[in-house]
């Protein structure tokens, strides 16, 4: 029986991972593809639609029939036996039978009744420890999934949006979501994720609200229900009330006056009472992101995650690359906007690529390994960026550097493609910042070798703190233990900005504890000469600057240093954001 919508008002609890309130109707993105909606068809359309269906499972048959035959040809008997029990499944008697009586009865379009069927189908044998049986969940899911591409007339994998929507999901990858049409989605809400993983990051770049842990809201939610999305408290709520409503708009006209009082003074720099300027620049994911981030007060890119790009489009040329990097570059002219190389690898994994499966991603070939290991990759990397930085200022970094070989390595190579740049008679730029992330222990101990070889560092926090309390960032089992102000972490911290000053190099964080305005006095007081925060926090980080003393903060990080106690150093911090700038905490 397919459930109708009902008007009635339901909420959904889950963890708010970034802040704003979207109020849309919702897109399923279920097992990675999509639920049609359920449109209502007239009676004399019930032939045609079910005509249509046919001749997609008709589609679907040959497809699947050509591909048993491929199986048979290379002998592999029993991958075409999976392709019989494909067909079985797709001329089920009783699921066509089930579809027809419905689509009647019901009046609404195929796809929907198809879709839904299945999936019925399928939550029958999901989770269930048989191997058998789950074998079985996942014929059925190729099956559905070949009959609705065909039904919708497309090959396509990613969905394209007439109107904005919320996405629903399990969870989404990287690679999802650099595939969904973005100028389309005005929030998240996922039944998996946590406030470290890239999708609650980009949320946050992308200024969107995000929820995650929201607990079995694919099944209950389909394509077009109406919800509202509270990325601030962590709720989803569905056909919200009036009175829901009147409440939100006005708690919205209120958080628009905080906005607009910030927004005045969003391009003043951030110096600290005593004078002391700590720079404030964005992190982007996205080209499309720069004009928001001009808009955001931000002079500069600390960090633009270049896996993104790469996502888009893992075949690109040089030349098309080359031209994405000047675009970025030319929108912050006169700032500089720093490039980290590719981050492929743990979760930022390309489907589309042979990366080997490896049991621990996390801790495998990723970052600069698996640059320096796929050089071609590297080259045509080093060479647009290079070719980009004869347009406006553009600096480069190596991630998940675990010590300085890969450093020497990696500038090697840049400078061997800058040679041959120069020598093709291709401009380049002729100050380009060269830097290291620091977010491995490793690196982070051996900051005064890496110091040497580099211009500045920027501390990957996200990453150090999972790799020194070996927490997983994306596993809300431990999340509690997953904490900035670890003292282990905070002293990785101090000797990362200890040794850049030895050197006499910068240091920027660039991981999501640099967007934290609670922890703003404790930064500002471990010496870091950089923030580098997601767009939204720009104006916010900077403003909570200028209310600082630096003298108090270096106090303030002194004490917290000596107790080494992570509850109260993030108290003690805390406490003097409340103090400073207790409008910005409400
Ligand atoms: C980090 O680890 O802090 C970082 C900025 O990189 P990413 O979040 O992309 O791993
Ligand atoms: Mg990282």
């Amino acid at each position: 029986m397919l459930e109708k919508n009902t008007p009635q008002e339901l909420v959904w609890e889950g963890i708010a991972v970034s802040p704003g309130v979207a109020h849309a109707v919702v897109h399923v993105l279920k097992d990675h593809f999509d639920e049609p909606d359920a449109t209502p068809i007239s009676e004399d359309e019930v032939d045609s639609d079910l005509a249509r269906w046919r001749t997609a499972l008709e589609v679907t048959r040959t497809e699947i029939e050509a591909l048993q035959k491929a199986m048979e040809g290379q002998d592999g008997s029993a991958e075409a036996e999976i392709f019989e029990a494909h067909l079985l499944i797709l001329h089920d008697h009783s699921i066509l039978k089930q579809v027809e009586k419905t689509v009647r009865e019901q009046l609404i379009c195929v796809d929907a009744v198809y879709y839904r069927l299945m999936c019925k189908h399928m939550d029958a044998l999901r989770g269930l420890s048989d191997s058998y049986l789950r074998e079985r969940f996942l014929d059925i899911k190729d099956v559905t999934q070949r009959v609705m591409r065909h039904l919708r007339g497309e090959m396509l994998d990613h969905p394209m949006f007439e109107d904005p929507v919320i996405i629903v999901a399990h969870d989404l990858t990287p690679s999802d979501t650099v595939q969904l049409d973005r100028s389309k989605v005005l929030g998240f809400a996922l039944e998996m994720g946590s406030a470290n993983s890239h999708a609650a990051i980009i949320a946050r770049s992308l200024s969107l609200p995000a929820v995650v842990r929201l607990h079995n809201i694919c099944e209950d939610l389909h394509s077009g229900d109406s919800i509202l999305l509270d990325g601030d408290e962590g709720l989803l709520i569905r056909n919200p009330s009036a009175e829901t409503l009147a409440k939100y708009r006005s708690r919205e006209a209120r958080a628009d006056a905080r906005e607009d009082a910030l927004h005045l003074t969003r391009h003043q720099p951030s110096v600290t009472m005593d004078g002391f300027t700590i720079q404030v620049s964005a992190n982007a994911e996205f080209i499309e992101e720069m004009e928001s981030i001009r808009d955001s007060g931000a002079e500069h890119v600390g960090l633009f995650r270049t896996e993104f790009l790469h996502l888009e489009d893992p075949e690109a040329n040089e030349d098309w690359l080359a031209e994405c990097y000047t675009r970025a570059v030319k929108a912050m002219s006169p700032g500089e906007v720093i490039f980290r190389t590719l981050d492929l690898g743990g979760d930022k994994m390309d489907p589309r690529m042979t990366f080997e499966e490896e049991p621990n991603p996390f801790l495998g070939w990723r970052g600069i390994r698996a640059s320096l290991g796929r050089r071609d990759l590297f080259r045509r990397q080093l060479r647009a960026l290079l070719r980009a930085s004869a347009h406006g200022r553009a600096g480069i970094m190596f991630p998940m550097v675990s010590g300085v070989e890969e450093v020497r390595e990696a500038r090697a190579l840049l400078d061997e493609c800058a040679r041959e740049l120069l020598h093709e008679g291709v401009m380049i730029g002729d100050d380009i910042a060269i830097g290291a992330m620091i977010e491995i222990p490793s690196a982070a101990v051996s900051a005064d070798l890496i110091a040497t070889e580099v211009d500045f560092f920027s501390l990957g926090t996200n990453d150090l703190i999972q790799y020194t309390i070996a927490v997983d960032r994306l596993n809300e089992r431990v999340a509690s233990l997953y904490q900035p102000t670890h003292p282990a972490v905070l002293r990785l911290i101090r000797m990362t900005v200890e040794a850049a000053n030895r050197a006499g190099i910068r240091v920027c964080i660039c991981g999501e504890m640099a967007s934290d305005i609670e922890l703003t006095p404790l930064l500002v007081g471990l010496g870091l000469h950089e923030l580098s925060v997601t767009a939204g926090q720009v104006a916010r980080v900077k403003h909570a600057v200028r209310q600082l003393n630096a003298a108090e903060c270096r106090a303030l990080a002194e004490e917290v240093m000596c107790q080494g106690c992570m509850v109260s150093g993030l108290e003690k911090t805390r406490a003097m954001a409340m103090t400073k700038y207790p409008d910005l905490l409400e």
